[in-house]
């Protein structure tokens, strides 16, 4: 039998299950646990549901179900498929997917309905890797952002250099071939126009990339500070809010628990070095230089907040020197309290970085504390509506190599080397290119992407 199988739906109690199987033998494989309620009507019709049980290798009746038929070429994976959808139960899914493995269905890979989708041509790899993103989004932005990769807005920009590359590749061609008829001259000449062209447009998707992360990632935000300067105060004031969302999730390949908030559609992931230090119970034990510069290190900003109803200690010149060149907002907390510190103070006023007062406890001051995020990373002036957001670090890489390999072309034409000299790096940018479509890239490349997907995608 020819066919793979999958649960598609995330574990856990539902009100629906989806099993997934693919192949040419599906249908085969499903009529045999399987029975339609109006069993008149046998035949298979593509987008057609039915309504039935499922029943074991006994005869036992399983769970009632629909399954849902997909015929041949149309389909996600472009194969047979059939969907069953069965109550949401683990213990009914996990049944239903062992009786189509037992009846000769094999248990599919992550990441393979997807993989089969792209290997039979329906969608091209950077549609491939959208879906995952799509999937993964924690905000609306990083959700539309990959549903217009999935659209196939950045293979079709994609697809149309590398067919202005092809056809230069074509005229060179022509020139090797045919020299006695003088056309290098010429083919050069238009050469330098479609290359200069091609690499500023490849230099605006790849600029467009910083939206792109932050889109995707987000700012890593690290609350730091001394015991008691109200860390875990700010954090539960800052995931209290209304307007705070609070995913969990866990990865794929980790079980973590991240924190966001939304930040003008931008995911914020708040790193809470309040969490771990809350283990201790040493009451004097100070925030270390050391930890405070890793943190610093690892975030993309850091909220350094002082009890501003105490005097300034020496741990806090440190530390501040240390986020000088650092993106870092400092938090006078504590402001419904008598002051002992003011941004008069010495150490504070030399410092760059913006002073936010807040009094975490009321919750007064944070509002204040977004907008400057907000004005540090500039969130407000990210468009992704008219143009080519790149978010995979993936597609930079190959971008920033093939405006590399077109800076090569543009040398080796102005050193006037022999044309077909010149012609290597072109037909490297052009290989270098379809790694985003996956018209070049390798079995592994392609290995890599799918393990990244989750299972009965
Ligand atoms: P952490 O050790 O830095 O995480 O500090 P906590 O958030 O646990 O706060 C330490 C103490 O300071 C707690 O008793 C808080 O209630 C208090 N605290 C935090 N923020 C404020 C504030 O804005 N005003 C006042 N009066 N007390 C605060």
């Amino acid at each position: 039998m020819e066919a793979i199988a999958a649960i598609s739906t995330p574990p856990g109690y539902g009100g629906i299950g989806i099993i997934r199987i693919s192949g040419k033998d599906s249908f085969k494989i499903v009529d045999k646990i399987f029975v339609p309620k109006n069993k008149s009507k046998n035949e298979i019709e593509g987008y057609k549901m039915k309504f039935g049980k499922i029943f074991d290798s006994n005869g036992k009746s399983i769970d009632e179900v629909l399954v849902t038929y997909f015929v041949s070429p149309k389909s996600f994976t472009t194969e047979n498929m059939c969907e069953i959808n069965s109550h949401g139960g683990p213990v009914i899914v996990k049944r239903i997917l062992e009786l189509c493995i037992d009846n000769g269905a094999r248990l599919a890979e992550p990441g393979e309905f997807t993989k089969l989708a792209f290997l039979n041509g329906r969608i091209d790899l950077a549609q491939a890797e959208a879906v995952i993103d799509m999937i993964n989004s924690k905000t609306k932005k990083e959700q539309e952002a990959s549903m217009s990769q999935l659209e196939g807005n950045l293979s079709k920009k994609i697809n149309e250099i590398r067919k202005e590359i092809m056809d230069k590749m074509v005229d060179i061609e022509a020139s090797i071939d045919y020299p006695e008829y003088d056309i290098e001259e010429v083919t050069k000449a238009s050469l330098v126009e479609t290359l200069k062209k091609i690499d500023l447009e490849l230099k605006n998707i790849e600029s467009n990339f910083d939206n792109g992360k932050l889109i995707k990632d987000g700012i890593k935000m690290a609350i730091i500070g001394r015991p008691n300067a109200g860390k875990s105060s700010l954090l539960n004031a800052i995931l209290n809010e209304d307007r705070a969302i609070v995913t969990e999730y866990e990865g794929t390949t980790r079980d973590i628990i991240e924190e966001y908030i939304v930040i003008e559609g931008i995911p914020v992931k708040v790193i809470d070095t309040a969490g771990i230090r809350s283990k201790t119970d040493d009451k004097i034990e100070k925030i270390g230089i050391e930890k405070a510069k890793k943190i610093a290190q690892e975030a993309d900003l850091v909220i350094y907040i002082i009890d501003s109803s105490k005097e300034i200690e020496q741990d806090d010149k440190e530390i501040l020197k240390i986020l000088e060149n650092k993106k870092a907002i400092i938090v006078l907390n504590k402001q419904d309290l008598k002051q002992e510190l003011s941004i008069k103070d010495m150490e504070i006023k030399n410092t760059n970085m913006p002073i936010i007062k807040m009094s975490a406890l009321r919750k007064e001051g944070i509002e204040e504390l977004y907008s400057q995020i907000s004005k540090m990373f500039k969130l407000g002036e990210i468009n992704i509506d008219d143009s080519i957001t790149i978010t995979n670090e993936r597609h930079k890489e190959i971008i920033k190599n093939s405006r590399k390999k077109i800076k090569e072309s543009l040398n080796a034409i102005d050193d006037n080397l022999p044309i077909d000299i010149t012609a290597i790096p072109i037909k490297q940018t052009l290989d270098e290119l379809g790694k985003i479509t996956g018209a070049t890239a390798t079995d592994d490349i392609i290995n890599e992407i799918f393990k990244k997907f989750c299972l009965g995608k």
